[in-house]
């Protein structure tokens, strides 16, 4: 079943009504009455009496509202109304991605090691778009500057070419607005929103991997905009090879591009970021103060970022020079909104959880048990934070060698061992609803 407007939905309605009413009731009450509208959650229709109102909603409405359910999962209210009785649908404005991601320019992003790369390519794109890396796939963790960059592309080029037509996308609202489009009868318009792009920004794309529909009607849009030399820019949290329910097609044109990666930053860099994001709060701090913040947050800028909001809180507040114990409850006060646990909490939980001391897991006592949480503590870290691997490792006393192979026999082991999988289960729960 194809649906491409509100009649045909309106179609589809009476030919399940038909199933439970007779034609005649059929051809009684709804043979005059018409489709008006169908938004998110609510189809509005139009018949000609009062009289005829009343009978389709106590009568029908239930059903109608079960039909619509059956057919988009969610719930809709009917609307009925009267004669030429007129109607205003609520309409529903986003908020302008442009002026949302307004700091997100190349001025802003601080260059290092672990994005040099990724912030080249971009730089190249913005200046020779659809010409030389085409799509632009960039992926990584959370938190590390993928929609950053996405956008520093799309206000230059917006700069330089303000005629350009730019469109943003996010990978989770994709399938919605697609839904939303078949309900609304746009298909068309919505094909054709990205059709005529000549710069499209895709940001977490792997929100549409495993969708069949949402991955056939993208893939259209790719080729149509791929095809006509326009620019495409995408960002995921993995790489295509990684996203198993890819659809081969789209995954093939991926890697037809140029992929990079940008890895968890360095700590000169992270100093960097931290001393810049604090200039620009109008926050002065002392090197002492930026080293340890950079040295404690290690796994995300989008963290760091967020201690140093904090620190400009606290001395807004309390008019305060910024101490070291200052920074410590920022990041206590981060790390609980944001829900990533620190390495101390994870060794301190595991270590709980099999009666040992935190010591026991960073020293080099060889017991099979010892060993055992040792590795489940770095399983965890990588499960629940962003830390690299030698991070991973230094936290316990190992290298990253060690942290890889840790992670890997876990793994491993969770696969024929269910009891396993409870443990770790349990000890995560423990952490994260653990105050501290
Ligand atoms: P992602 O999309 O990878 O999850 P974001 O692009 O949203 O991450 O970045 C998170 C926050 O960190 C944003 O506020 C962004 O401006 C900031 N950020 C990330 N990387 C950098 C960087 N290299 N320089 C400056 N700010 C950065
Ligand atoms: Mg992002």
């Amino acid at each position: 079943m194809t649906m491409n407007s509100i009649q045909d939905i309106w179609e589809e309605i009476l030919r399940s009504l038909s199933s439970r009413l007779t034609p005649t009731a059929i051809n009684t009450w709804f043979s005059d009455s018409v489709p008006v509208s169908l938004e998110e959650y609510r189809l509005v229709i139009r018949t000609p009496s009062e009289f005829k109102k009343k009978i389709i909603s106590d009568r029908f409405a239930g059903t109608i509202r079960e039909v619509l359910s059956d057919l988009f999962s969610c719930d809709f209210e009917l609307l009925i109304l009267v004669g030429d009785e007129e109607y205003e649908p609520e309409e529903k404005e986003g908020p302008d991605p442009f002026s949302e991601m307004a700091g997100y320019t190349f001025d802003n992003f601080i260059v290092g090691n672990s994005n040099k790369f990724a912030h080249a390519a971009a730089i190249s794109v913005a200046e020779n778009p659809g010409k030389n890396y085409n799509p632009l796939f960039i992926y990584g963790n959370s938190g590390l500057g993928k929609t950053h960059l996405l956008w520093a592309i799309g206000h230059a080029i917006h700069d330089r070419f303000p005629d350009k037509k730019i469109s943003y996308l996010k990978g989770d609202d994709f399938t919605n607005e697609m839904v939303r489009a078949i309900k609304e009868g746009k298909t068309e318009e919505f094909r054709n929103r990205y059709r005529n792009v000549d710069l499209f920004l895709v940001d977490d794309i792997q929100f549409i991997a495993g969708k069949q529909s949402t991955q056939i009607e993208f893939f259209h849009t790719f080729n149509n905009i791929y095809e006509a030399g326009h620019q495409i820019v995408i960002t995921s949290d993995r790489p295509p090879m990684e996203m198993s329910l890819l659809d081969d097609r789209l995954r093939t044109r991926f890697e037809g591009g140029l992929m990079a990666d940008i890895a968890p930053p360095d700590l000169e860099t992270r100093m960097a970021i931290a001393r810049n994001k604090a200039a620009r709060l109008g926050l002065l701090l002392p090197d002492e103060i930026i080293e340890y913040i950079a040295s404690s947050v290690k796994a995300n800028v989008r963290q760091l970022e967020g201690v140093i909001k904090r620190l400009t809180a606290y001395q807004d507040i309390m008019n305060d020079t910024i101490t070291k114990a200052a920074v410590d409850r920022a990041i206590e006060d981060i790390t609980v909104i944001n829900d990533i646990p620190t390495p101390d909490l994870i060794i301190r939980e595991t270590a709980k959880y099999f009666s040992l001391n935190p010591e026991d897991l960073k020293g080099s006592n060889r017991a099979r048990e010892t060993a055992t949480a040792r590795q489940i503590a770095m399983y965890l870290m990588r499960q629940l934070t962003n830390l690299s691997l030698h991070d991973i490792g230094k936290e316990l006393g190992r290298n990253h060698t060690t942290a890889l192979s840790s992670i890997r026999r876990i793994e491993e082991n969770m696969r024929s061992d269910p009891g396993l999988n409870n443990v770790i289960r349990d000890i995560t729960s423990n952490i994260t609803t653990s105050t501290g």
